[in-house]
C-alpha cells in the first residue's frame, strides 16, 4: 500500500481528514454541505461511503461498503467493521489493501471537484 494511502486511513481513523464538517465545527461561516453531491452535511462517512458518489467507486469492488455504516458512526467504528467485512468475503489483506486504495481514490476524487472544479469518474480516477 503506498505510504499516501497508510497516512489517509491513520487520518481517518483519528478523524483527521478535513471534511465540511470539521472544518466547520472550526470556522463558522463555512458551508457544511457535501461539495459533491449538495445533498448532505459533509461528514466522513458521508464523503467517503454514503455520498452516492462514492458509491460509484465501492461498486467497482465487490465490497458492500455501505452495508457497513449507520450514521452518526465514528470513522474508525465503521473502517473496523469494513475490515471484517473484506476479511470476511474477499479473504485476505490483499483486499483490505484494495478497500483503502478505493476509500483515497474517492478523496482524491472528492479533492480534483472541491480545489480544480472537475468530476472525474471514478474508474479513471482509480487507474
Ligand atoms: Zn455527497
Amino acid at each position: 500500500m503506498p505510504p499516501k494511502v497508510k497516512i489517509f486511513i491513520w487520518r481517518l481513523l483519528h478523524n483527521g481528514i478535513p471534511v465540511r464538517q470539521c472544518i466547520q465545527s472550526r470556522f463558522h461561516n463555512v458551508q457544511d454541505v457535501c461539495p459533491r453531491c449538495g445533498g448532505e452535511r459533509e461528514t466522513a462517512l458521508h464523503c467517503l461511503v454514503l455520498c452516492p458518489f462514492a458509491n460509484q467507486t465501492w461498486q467497482l469492488s465487490n465490497l458492500n461498503a455501505a452495508s457497513t455504516v449507520n450514521n452518526n458512526q465514528e470513522p474508525w467504528r465503521w473502517w473496523s467493521k469494513l475490515s471484517e467485512l473484506a476479511r470476511r468475503q474477499l479473504q485476505g489483506r490483499k483486499e483490505l489493501a484494495l478497500a483503502a486504495m478505493l476509500a483515497w481514490t474517492i478523496w482524491k476524487g472528492r479533492n480534483a471537484k472541491v480545489f480544480e472544479g472537475k468530476d472525474v469518474p471514478p474508474q479513471q480516477m482509480y487507474a
